[in-house]
C-alpha cells in the first residue's frame, strides 16, 4: 500500500481562486501518492470571524455587519472558480445563528469563540474539495473532529488527547476508497462533541497530527515562501533558503518566532520519525525544505528568528541567595496562573523570563511581588539564532554582542540552552529590524548554508521514511 502523503495548504495558498487553482493543481499532480490535504481557512478569514464575534457581543447582531464581508470574501473565490454558490450556505447559515446568540445572551466565552473561528476552515475544505472534483478528482471535505481529532477543554489552544491517533485510523474508515479527503486543518472538538481550536496558525499542527496517526511517509506543509529560511523574509529581503533543518532546529525556529511553522508541528513526526518538507504553492518546482531527524552537521548557524511583543519580568530577591525553593516558588505561579515562559536567565539574586504579550501577567505579577521585588518591562523582543552545535561554535555570542554593541542597541538579556541550538537575547523591540538584519548579514553574508548533500538526495528520491 502507498504511504500517504499529507498536504497542508496555508491561507495565502488558499486565499483567492487563483491560489485554489494553483494548489488544486499540485494535488493533481501528486494524486498516485494517496495525498490527504488539510486546509486553512482562506487568508485573514479568521481574523474576520474573530472581530464579527466581537461585534456581536459589542454592538448587537446586524447580518449585514457580521457575515456580510466573509461571505462575500468566499462567493468571490466561489463564483472565481466557477463553482455552485450553495456550497457554503449551510455554514453561512449556522454562523449567523451563532452570532445572533452571542448577541442574544450577551457573553462570548471561549468555548464560543472557537465554534465561530472553526466557520474559516469548514468553508474553505468545501470549496477546495469542489474546485478538485470540478478537474475530475475524486475530493471530499471533512471536518477533522469526524476523522478522530479530538481533543481537551483548552479552547483556543487545545491539545489532541492521547488515543486520538488510534481514532484517527480508525475513523478514516469513512473516506470512501479512492477518494482524496480534503479536511479543516485547525480545528478539533472535545469529548462532549464542542468544537476547539489548535491555537492560531495551528493547521500545520492539524496536517501533523494526521501524518502522524496514518503513518505517511511525508508531511508537506505548501506556503508562500520558498521554505524555511535564514530569516523571516518580511524583516530580511535577501534571507536564503534553508535546504535542510533538523526537527531540534524546527522546533525551536518556530517556538522562537518563525511563523512559518506552529510550533507544536514537529512534535508528531518527531513521534514517527516522519520527514516534513516546506514548499512553496507560488513556486512548486523549487526545492523547499526538509526537515529531518537526524541532520548531520556540525557547528552551523542556520536561521535567525525573532518574537515581538513579548514582557520581561524581572524577579529580583535577596531570599534567593543560597536557597532552595525559590525558583519553586516563582515557577509554580507561573504555572497556577496558566503563563508560559519562553526564555529564562537567571543570576544569584534575580531571575528574569520572558513572556508573549497575549497573555495577561498581572494577577502573577501581584503574587510574585509578595515576596520579590518585580519589574515587568514591555515592548521587548526576543531574537535568537537557532543552529546546531552553536554553544561550541566560537563567536557566536561574541558576534552577537559585538555587531549589536557597534549599532548602539543594549542587550537586556541573554539565554542559551544546554541542548546547542540556540542563543536567545532580549532587546527593545524599536530597533528589532535593524538588530534582525545587521545579524544577519553578520552570519549569513557570506556563508553559504550547508546541507548534509547525501541525505538531501536521498530524501529528493522520495526514498527517505527515516
Ligand atoms: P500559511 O498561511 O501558509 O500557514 P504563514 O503566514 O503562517 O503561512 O507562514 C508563512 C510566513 O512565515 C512567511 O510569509 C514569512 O513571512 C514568515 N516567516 C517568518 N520567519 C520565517 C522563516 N525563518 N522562514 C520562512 N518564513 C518565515
Ligand atoms: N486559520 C487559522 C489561523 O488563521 C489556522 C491556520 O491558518 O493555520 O490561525
Ligand atoms: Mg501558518
Amino acid at each position: 500500500m502507498v504511504a500517504v502523503i499529507v498536504m497542508k495548504f496555508g491561507g495565502t495558498s488558499v486565499g483567492s481562486a487563483e491560489s485554489i487553482r494553483q494548489s488544486v493543481g499540485i494535488v493533481a499532480a501528486s494524486k498516485g501518492r494517496a495525498p490527504f490535504v488539510v486546509v486553512s481557512a482562506l487568508s485573514e478569514v479568521t481574523d474576520l470571524l474573530l472581530a464579527s464575534a466581537r461585534k456581536a457581543l459589542e454592538r448587537g447582531f446586524s447580518a449585514k455587519e457580521m457575515i456580510g464581508a466573509i461571505e462575500e470574501r468566499h462567493q468571490t473565490v466561489i463564483q472565481g472558480l466557477g463553482l455552485d454558490p450553495g456550497i457554503i450556505s449551510e455554514d453561512v447559515a449556522e454562523l449567523e445563528q451563532v452570532l445572533f446568540g452571542i448577541s442574544l445572551v450577551k457573553e462570548l466565552t471561549t468555548r464560543t469563540t472557537d465554534y465561530v473561528a472553526s466557520f474559516g476552515e469548514r468553508m474553505s475544505s468545501n470549496i477546495f474539495a469542489a474546485s478538485a472534483r470540478k478537474i475530475g478528482l475524486s475530493a471530499q471535505a471533512f471536518n477533522a473532529y469526524d476523522l478522530g481529532v479530538v481533543t481537551d477543554q483548552n479552547f483556543g489552544n487545545a491539545e489532541i488527547l492521547p488515543g486520538a491517533y488510534q481514532r484517527i485510523a480508525a475513523a478514516v474508515s469513512v473516506i470512501p476508497k479512492g477518494a482524496i479527503p480534503v479536511v479543516t486543518g485547525f480545528i478539533g472538538k472535545n469529548e462532549q462533541g464542542e468544537v476547539t481550536t489548535l491555537g492560531r496558525g495551528g493547521s500545520d499542527y492539524s496536517a501533523a497530527i494526521f501524518g502522524a496517526a496514518l503513518g505517511a511517509g511525508e508531511i508537506q506543509i505548501w506556503t508562500d515562501v520558498d521554505g524555511v529560511m535564514t530569516a523571516d523574509p518580511r524583516i530580511v529581503p535577501d534571507a536564503r533558503t534553508v535546504d535542510v533543518v533538523s526537527f531540534e532546529e524546527a522546533s525551536e525556529l518556530a517556538y522562537f518566532g518563525a511563523k512559518v511553522l506552529h510550533p507544536k508541528t514537529i512534535l508528531p513526526a518527531l513521534d514517527r520519525n516522519i520527514p516534513v518538507r516546506v514548499l512553496n504553492t507560488f513556486n512548486p518546482s523549487g526545492k523547499g525544505t526538509l526537515i529531518l531527524k537526524n541532520v548531520a552537521r556540525k557547528e552551523h548557524v542556520t536561521a535567525i528568528t525573532s518574537k515581538n511583543k513579548i514582557y520581561v519580568i524581572n524577579i529580583n530577591s535577596a531570599r534567593m541567595l543560597r536557597a532552595y525553593g525559590f525558583l519553586y516558588h516563582v515557577f509554580k505561579l507561573f504555572n497556577d496562573y496558566k503563563v508560559p515562559v519562553d526564555l529564562v536567565s537567571t543570576s544569584e539574586v534575580n531571575v528574569s523570563v520572558t513572556v508573549d504579550k497575549s497573555f495577561d501577567v498581572s494577577k502573577l505579577v501581584e503574587k510574585l511581588k509578595e515576596f520579590a521585588n518585580v519589574s515587568v518591562l514591555e515592548d521587548r523582543a526576543s531574537i535568537s539564532v537557532i543552529g546546531m552545535g552553536i554553544k561550541s561554535r566560537p563567536g557566536v555570542g561574541g558576534k552577537i554582542f559585538s555587531m549589536l554593541g557597534k549599532l548602539g542597541i543594549n542587550i537586556e538579556m541573554t539565554s542559551q540552552s544546554y541542548a546547542d541550538v540556540n542563543v536567545s537575547i532580549v532587546i527593545n523591540e524599536s530597533r528589532l529590524a535593524e538588530a534582525v538584519r545587521a545579524l544577519h548579514g553578520e552570519f549569513f553574508g557570506a556563508q553559504v548554508a550547508q546541507a548534509p548533500v547525501a541525505a538531501v538526495a536521498k530524501a529528493r528520491q522520495g526514498k527517505l521514511k527515516a
